[in-house]
């Protein structure tokens, strides 16, 4: 982080914003301000270059041509890539996590190259698209809550051994390779199948970036009365008997 703010960038609005990952954004920065940090929003859309000094870069979900798109710009562009070499934070949902790994299928049913900075492969399920709700114990080393979230997709990501699952899953597919596992993360860079605004059911996600950005292991409490509701809700829906 600057001396003066947090700096946090919103990679391509314009092609991996369908399922208001918007969201995601505004919570970074409602509870970075809570905690008395002046932040600096960047939204980068993907004619434009991504700047390398960011501190926290939030990247959305999408269908699958806008994905192919991102992709193939961003590796153009390699802001992304250097800003992850000096340091910088990545948290990526969905069709972004997928663009995080080696490679990816895409919408003409090839293989799309992603930018490497997780070892994971994606490629097409076979099974049925992935949809419904998620509940995932993180990892351990995260010192999270119980994950919840929705997810809907058709890709699935096998793991390689320079990441970590962030969760596994209580409920529903997260990778969707039957082994259990959820997401996947290694030192700053964070992917999840939880798409959308996952940051408002999971607000410690959120805290545990800024942490990282700050170089602190906690931040000062704030009132999460309303997100433990939207939270204790969802896990109530999502394990209610059909
Ligand atoms: N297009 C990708 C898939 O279906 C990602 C979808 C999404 O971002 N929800 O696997």
């Amino acid at each position: 982080m600057s001396d003066t703010s947090l700096r946090v960038v919103w990679v391509y609005p314009d092609l991996l914003s369908t399922y208001g990952d918007q969201g995601n954004v505004l919570v970074v920065e409602r509870r970075a301000r809570q905690r008395g940090l002046d932040v600096q929003r960047l939204d980068v859309r993907s004619d434009q270059p991504i700047p390398t000094s960011g501190d926290i870069y939030l990247i959305g979900g999408g269908e699958d041509r806008p994905q192919r798109l991102a992709a193939e710009r961003l590796l153009r562009d390699g802001g992304l890539n250097r800003a992850v070499d000096n340091g910088a934070i990545v948290f990526a949902v969905c069709a972004g996590y997928q663009i995080m790994g080696h490679e990816f299928v895409n919408d003409l049913g090839e293989r799309s190259a992603g930018l490497g900075l997780l070892d994971v492969v994606s490629s097409r399920g076979e099974a049925e698209r992935c949809v419904g709700d998620v509940l995932g114990e993180a990892d351990d080393q995260l010192r999270l809550p119980e994950l919840t979230g929705f997810e809907n997709h058709q890709g699935i990501t096998h793991l390689g051994p320079g990441v970590r699952p962030l969760a596994r899953v209580r409920l529903g597919n997260g990778n969707g390779t039957g082994d259990g596992t959820e997401g996947a993360w290694r030192d700053t860079v964070f992917g999840t199948y939880l798409h959308g605004p996952v940051l408002a059911r999971n607000p410690q996600i959120a805290d545990l970036l800024i942490k990282l950005s700050l170089d602190v292991n906690a931040l000062p409490p704030t009132d999460d009365t309303w997100y433990e509701a939207l939270r204790q809700e969802r896990i109530a829906a999502a394990t209610q008997p059909a």
